[in-house]
């Protein structure tokens, strides 16, 4: 659908659903040209937005005005061909890339403040998943236009979670094209104290934090697949929109869990990537998973899809010995981070859902797959 430049014809982040892209917008609101016109750029600096039909922001303005900040742990930030980060004695380097793609991952009109949180966030899950502390990152932006009040809004979203965490941004690439993130980030994690997918153990408990499915509900609901009342989706939404990377979780779990992964593509699929890796199967308690918010009132199968197959919970899943129990539900009162045990790790391969009367069940929905046939 061509949108009209300046019109927001949909709100709502979109991610990855297996065949089931809707049409989408793929131009940036138009350049507001008060906030712009001193920012005419000699030719000599203009490089991929050489093409550009009106006044805008040149690569370079662009970087400085909205991305450029002093560096303070890295050596040398933004500005030359490459930072220079130097890593602390005794750690090791945790380094994850995370693209958001418009059309896939969110509609191009998708508000920029959240857009620039989220971009972040799920590169920070990656390192909470690890056990690792966050350093800095950097940020590969490909934009249609560049709008001066998109990136006042998407740098404040981005660098407010950045701040929080104490990630810096230093460096990146920006060019013009079809709008899309990627960021790379860099953690910190003592030598050998990673958590890994493929360290779980045969007995483990399987645990969870936070609630899981209410991303999954708010998309439905801004999809028009289930009917929720406007004013009572914004928790939900929330949950979609800005998802809290659980960097603190991650790293309290260091010396506890044998093993870690984010949720992003569904509890199914990615309790399935630590099976795979660990070469053991997994048994999970559906009574016991802990259901979103909103998600709690709806019907008990719509909450097993939501939870089991939804994406963008950003909630951490791992595994840890039975005798760590303790352990694990202090770490939950100093993080102040809800944990659940929903099953365990087994000697036996596969994936057996048990339901509330002990039986096993058959879940027909799948995770996330960008390259699986619809
Ligand atoms: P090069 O041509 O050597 O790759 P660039 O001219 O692309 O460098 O970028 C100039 C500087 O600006 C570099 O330090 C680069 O890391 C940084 N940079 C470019 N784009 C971004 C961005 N979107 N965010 C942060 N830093 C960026
Ligand atoms: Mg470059």
């Amino acid at each position: 659908m061509a949108c009209k430049p300046g019109i927001v014809t949909r709100i709502g982040m979109y991610p990855s659903l297996n065949g089931d892209v809707r049409s989408q917008c793929t131009d940036m609101p138009e350049i507001d040209s008060v906030a712009t016109t001193h920012y005419t750029a000699p030719t000599d600096t203009l490089h991929h937005f050489a093409d550009r039909p009106c006044a805008m922001l040149s690569e370079f303005e662009l970087i400085s005005r909205f991305f450029t900040r002093p560096a303070h742990s890295a050596i040398l930030g933004i500005g030359d061909d490459c930072a220079l980060l130097a890593a602390s004695a005794g750690t090791q380097l945790a380094i994850s890339t995370d693209m958001l793609v418009s059309g896939i991952h969110f509609f191009a009109d998708t508000p920029p403040e959240p857009l620039g949180h989220k971009s972040l966030a799920v590169n920070l899950s990656d390192l909470a998943a690890m056990g690792a502390a966050p350093r800095a990152f950097t940020l590969a932006l490909s934009l249609p236009s560049p709008s001066a009040d998109w990136l006042t809004s998407f740098s404040a979203g981005l660098f407010a979670l950045a701040d929080r965490h104490h990630c810096e941004l230093i460096g990146g690439d920006t060019t013009r094209g079809p709008l899309n993130i990627c960021i790379t980030v860099f953690g910190e994690v003592p030598a050998n104290k990673a958590l890994r997918r493929d360290q779980a153990q045969a007995g483990d408990d399987i645990w969870v934090s936070g609630t899981l499915g209410d991303a999954r509900l708010a998309l439905e609901a801004l999809q028009g697949k289930i009917l929720i009342a406007p004013d009572t989706l914004a928790p939900a939404l929330a949950r979609l929109y800005t998802p809290t990377p659980r960097v603190a979780l991650g790293i309290a779990l260091r010396d506890i869990a044998h093993s870690a992964i984010d949720l992003s593509d569904g509890l199914k699929g990615d309790i399935t990537h630590i099976m795979n890796r660990s070469q053991l199967g997994a048994c999970i308690m559906m009574d016991e998973l802990p259901p979103g918010t909103l998600l709690s009132s709806q019907p008990r199968a719509y909450q097993y899809h939501c939870m089991l197959s939804g994406g963008d919970d950003y909630e951490l899943c791992f595994t840890a010995p039975p005798s760590r129990r303790a352990a694990v539900e202090a770490v939950a009162r100093q993080t102040d981070t809800p944990l659940t045990c929903i099953g365990y790790m087994t000697q036996q391969p596969g994936l057996r859902l048990i339901d509330a009367n002990g039986k096993e069940t058959y879940l027909a929905d799948t995770s996330f797959d960008h390259f699986a046939t619809p």
